[in-house]
């Protein structure tokens, strides 16, 4: 079997769904049908939170042939093998894996479900309650990674901060996995795609702040910068909390950067409260803003909240936030320019008779420069000149590690 990105003429097509609001969910429906008519001969699989979410609704889409749960959607390899002969909705185990495509920067999914039960999400429904990835396996599945070609390893889960807390762990376990994950030969960054400003403990941060090769990134969702908001959400932290965390990760870990999400016009949102929003982001200087207008998703709590602030309200904030947004992320894009920046090459390819190579920085920048024969060595440049979202870079001044 061979992996294609492009689905014209491939045997399967999969749509990889969400259903976080009631967008996303329109979103994949539409996905969905735009894959079938545009690949009439395939066989199309959807996979990922609408498939378990609504499977009846997803099953009556015509032309779906097959449906995979989350916790099979990694492994549509094996999966497919087999995909005639199963019905929709599968459990499937003890397979082999598929031979590992190389990539440079490589996800590892070490824990799913969530038991939070944010009153807009959905996602504790969809992916069932916490679920960590034994340790040893993962370790396996990571070496192998490796071997593959990764250099850069990121940790992924719904819930990661509480990797094992399903079998009575704490963040000891997530420290341990930290740990042996640095020890496998030839990993050169470990990055964690996001957690929540309670598991920033001191014993996490002075980890992170011993170890170079943990990444001085850090994606922490804050959705709304007002207690009362926070309270409706039923997130489990508070302002005083999540700043309290911001701060001790900024003194711990010099040069971090931190992503969030914001999700704008929550039925209870003020206008004071969105204002304490703009105000928590100023104080924090986030490096990226994800915006979210808020939408009801069917079967969450918050859906039967009345929808109180109008759409043009909800249009507004949305665009302040990101205006905000994208003025500190500009100072902090500007921040890399005319100095060394270390970068992990990811991709290499031609463009108009031009080699281009792109990678990330340690705080997640993606840069562009040109050069050849690159692709997954770290290498030193300088940044040039802001570009879309991003970096330019001049010449390669050194190759640091290859
Ligand atoms: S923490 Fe809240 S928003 Fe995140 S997955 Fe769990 S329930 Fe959803």
């Amino acid at each position: 079997m061979e992996v294609v990105d492009d689905a014209a003429g491939a045997d399967v097509v999969v749509v990889n769904t969400c259903t976080v609001t009631r967008e996303a969910t329109k979103a994949s429906r539409s996905a969905i049908r735009r894959a079938v008519r545009a690949n009439p001969a395939a066989t199309v699989v959807v996979a990922g939170c609408y498939a378990v979410s609504d499977p009846e609704e997803v099953q009556a889409i015509e032309g779906v042939d097959l449906l995979v749960g989350n916790d099979d959607k990694e492994r549509f390899a094996e999966v497919l093998g087999v995909a005639r002969i199963l019905p929709p909705v599968m459990q499937i185990g003890g397979l082999r894996p598929p031979r590992l495509p190389f990539r440079v920067r490589a996800n590892l999914k070490v824990q799913t479900g969530c038991d939070e039960w944010c009153t807009f999400c959905i996602i504790p429904t969809t992916r069932g309650p916490l679920r960590s990835l034994d340790e040893d396996r993962l370790i396996a599945e990571a070496t192998d990674k490796v071997a593959a070609g990764a250099r850069e390893l990121v940790l992924t889960g719904v819930h990661l901060g509480k990797y094992t807390y399903d079998s009575g762990g704490d963040e000891r376990s997530l420290i341990r996995l930290f740990r042996r994950l640095l020890d496998i030969e030839g990993v050169w960054r470990l990055r964690l795609s996001s957690i929540l400003s309670q598991h920033l403990t001191d014993d996490v941060l002075s980890f992170m702040a011993s170890e170079s090769r943990m990444c001085r990134f850090l994606h922490v969702p804050l959705q709304a910068g007002d207690d009362d908001v926070l309270r409706a959400m039923h997130r489990p932290y508070d302002i005083a909390g999540f700043v309290d965390a911001i701060e001790r990760a900024k003194e711990a870990l010099p040069g971090l950067a931190l992503a969030t999400d914001i999700i704008v016009g929550f039925p209870t949102e003020s206008d004071a409260a969105f204002e304490a929003t703009l105000d928590v982001v100023r104080r924090v200087g986030f490096s990226k803003l994800h915006v979210f207008r808020y939408s009801p998703r069917p079967d969450t709590a918050a859906a039967s909240m009345p929808d109180a602030v109008p759409p043009e309200v909800k249009k507004e904030r949305s665009k302040r936030l990101i205006e905000l947004g994208n003025e500190i992320r500009a100072r902090f894009l500007n921040d890399h320019l005319h100095r060394p920046i270390e970068v992990l090459v990811e991709d290499e390819r031609d463009i108009d008779g031009v080699t281009v190579c792109s990678g990330q920085t340690d705080d997640f920048v993606r840069v562009w420069f040109e050069g050849r024969g690159l692709l997954g060595a770290m290498v030193e440049l300088e940044g040039h000149e802001v570009r879309a979202d991003g970096i330019r870079g001049g010449r390669v001044l050194r190759v640091l590690r290859r």
